[in-house]
């Protein structure tokens, strides 16, 4: 057994040696001829002139030894259901989905946009796209109509995948009549609509466009759809993010890279072997979804577990009964969800079995140290922090216990992952951080690892605009995260260094919600900022100036303008991108060129000291600020 240091050494200095090893934990159809070609960066090309399929390797790969294995478990508390599949029954029914898929006239290279809540299907749909060379983009259920017809516009799909309704808390929540009002919105309509119907919800459907799963399935019940073998390259997905600017990216991730990517992190990250079980609690919506509650686990021959609902109903002891039942070996969660469970006593945690667990992996949002100690004294497993990014598929910083046993620092996410060549780079200059303790910028340098964004959707001039010109003088990939590191090498994040927030591990930018705030009547400007959150980490805080202020006489005026506001974000964007409280302002914090003062702004409603402001151009506006956050 190597050590850990020599291990990440040798990723970074004899890097195609060390991925040509990796490659071989999949199956390819073309070995590769090379490894890495870098000689456009910052684009990187992995395994060129390998062809493979990530279906093959999440399941065919696996039907010679464990075809009756359980691959995937869903369960839904919502519906009080839980639905097994064996590799076995998971091949046949993606391949009834792939078959379908093609019946609606979907090809390799074509997208398939997937607007669904977490049960099976949605997996079905996710891997029957990748099986025949299509692209799915996974749209996460809780998005309203506006984030989804922009979604739809960039990713023009051929075919959108859904389903009646999702179910939050015991009431069922209808996407149909969403995603019509969003293919009515976008510019592109899709040619056909798949729509699975649960029973919980009323559909409209559009004859000729919008078709019934249950029914086509049943024309394609033998279904033998062969996997597409594809390039490398070729693309197996994207998945919208946001960033600063109102728009948000399509990150597109490759075929191999990704596949070799997820299954080096079972090994050495996880440690897992197949026929363990993998409980990830996120959606499908979001990146670890993609890589931890479908690809990576399924890749690894383990059983997944995809689960619908919340960690509190019926009890605070769900998620641990189902730990026990399952025998779950690695379980993902995010800090908010423990600190939901924080609220309820540890003994709900304590009622059931929980001794096959390895460990919990927490990531999405910092996971500060009483909600990891908590956590570890509730349960008795190691816990360990992961940070990553939608844009990098799999984790930067944590430890890698598959190669050496590492010790958990509450606070620290860990150390540099293999194939990563992390640097803490000073903002000012471009110069690298070398001494430990001081504050940089978390950078990668090119070419990032397999696994990671191949570009953004469309947009090559963004993504090198974006992600790698952001730092003076170099070509360097910015993760917009400020962190420092230790003499031993861990690593510590200390926030995003650019607009985006992070509210209970969902990460938007505030530009979009200030988009959707400002296109109300009554608003002439608004400023959204992030401010500090005992149960979510942060949430969205909107100070805005009315057009019109003469209604707004006394409290009921102004909260039937915020309630206004409020409903309006939530029904372009989505509850999750709905401010905490929208405040009505005169004038908003600026300089004398008129650049907002944001980082003042969210200062201020945090209570904290705003620091230098000697350009402010009227001190009112601040003094509003205090005034209303009463700081
Ligand atoms: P997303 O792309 O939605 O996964 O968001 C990525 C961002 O979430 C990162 O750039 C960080 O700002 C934050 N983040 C993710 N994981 C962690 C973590 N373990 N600790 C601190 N911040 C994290």
């Amino acid at each position: 057994m190597p050590s850990y240091a020599d291990f990440y050494r040798q990723s970074i200095d004899q890097r195609d040696t060390f991925w040509a090893e990796q490659a071989q934990l999949i199956d390819w159809q073309t070995p590769p001829r090379q490894i890495c070609d870098y000689s456009n960066p910052p684009f990187a090309k992995w395994f060129v002139g390998g062809t493979t399929n990530l279906c093959h390797n999440a399941i065919d790969r696996h039907l010679k030894d464990r075809a009756s294995q359980p691959a995937l478990v869903a369960i839904s508390t919502e519906t009080d259901t839980e639905r097994s599949y064996s590799f076995a029954e998971l091949h046949a029914e993606v391949q009834r989905m792939a078959a379908v898929l093609q019946s609606l006239g979907v090809k390799k290279g074509d997208r398939v946009l997937i607007y669904m809540p977490m049960i099976a299907e949605a997996a079905f749909a996710m891997l029957a796209c990748v099986r025949i060379g299509a692209l799915h983009s996974v749209v996460f259920g809780g998005f309203a109509s506006g984030s989804l017809a922009s979604r739809i516009e960039d990713a023009e799909p051929v075919a959108i995948v859904s389903a009646d309704a999702g179910s939050r808390g015991g009431k069922s929540v209808p996407y149909k009549p969403l995603l019509d009002e969003a293919i009515a919105l976008s510019k592109h309509k899709p040619t056909a609509v798949l729509m699975v119907d649960r029973g919980l919800a009323p559909m409209a459907m559009r004859a000729g466009r919008d078709h019934d799963w249950a029914a086509l399935r049943a024309q394609h019940l033998n279904a033998a759809v062969p996997c597409e073998w594809v390039e490398s390259t070729h693309p197996s997905y994207t998945l919208y993010t946001s960033g600063t600017t109102g728009k948000p990216k399509g990150v597109q991730r490759d075929t191999g890279g990704y596949t070799v990517a997820l299954a080096a992190s079972m090994k050495h990250i996880f440690d897992a072997q197949a026929g363990q079980t993998y409980f990830a609690t996120s959606d499908i919506g979001w990146v670890v979804g993609h890589s931890y509650i479908i690809y990576g686990p399924l890749i690894a021959g383990m059983t997944t577990i995809m689960y619908e609902g919340l960690p509190t109903r019926p009890d605070a002891g769900v998620w641990w009964s189902i730990v026990e039942k399952y025998k779950v070996t690695h379980m993902f969660s995010a800090p908010t969800a423990v600190r939901v469970l924080k609220k309820h006593d540890a003994s709900w945690l304590q009622k059931y079995d929980v001794s096959t667990l390895k460990a919990l992996w927490l990531a999405g949002e910092p996971l500060d140290e009483p909600t990891a100690q908590w956590i570890s004294d509730a349960l008795s497993v190691p816990i360990i922090d992961n940070y990553w990014q939608t844009e990098t598929g799999w984790p930067i910083l944590t430890l890698a216990n598959g190669v050496e046993q590492q010790t958990t620092r509450f606070g620290s996410p860990g150390k540099a992952m293999y194939g990563y060549n992390v640097k803490l780079i000073d903002e000012s200059n471009g110069e690298e951080l070398t001494a430990p303790n001081q504050k940089g910028v978390v950078a990668i340098e090119g070419p990032l690892p397999p696994g990671c964004m191949q570009t953004v959707w469309r947009d090559d001039e963004r993504f090198v605009n974006t992600y790698w010109k952001s730092i003076p003088g170099r070509l360097i990939y910015s993760t917009f995260d400020w962190g420092i590191r230790d003499a031993d090498g861990y690593h510590f994040i200390l926030g995003r260094t650019d607009d985006v927030i992070n509210v209970a591990g969902h990460r938007l930018g505030t530009r979009e919600i200030e988009e959707s705030i400002s296109s109300h009547p009554n608003i002439a400007e608004v400023a959204v900022v992030g401010v500090a959150d005992s149960l979510k980490g942060q949430v969205a805080m909107a100070f805005a100036v009315p057009r019109d202020a003469s209604g707004l006489v006394d409290d009921a005026a102004r909260l039937k303008l915020e309630g206004e506001v409020m409903k309006q974000v939530d029904s372009q964007l989505g509850a999750v991108a709905r401010p905490a409280r929208v405040y009505f302002v005169t004038v908003l914090p600026k300089t004398r060129s008129g650049k907002l003062l944001r980082r003042a702004l969210q200062a201020v409603a945090e209570r904290r000291d705003p620091g230098d402001l000697t350009t402010m151009d009227d001190p009112v506006a601040l003094q509003q600020v205090k005034d209303l956050v009463g700081s």
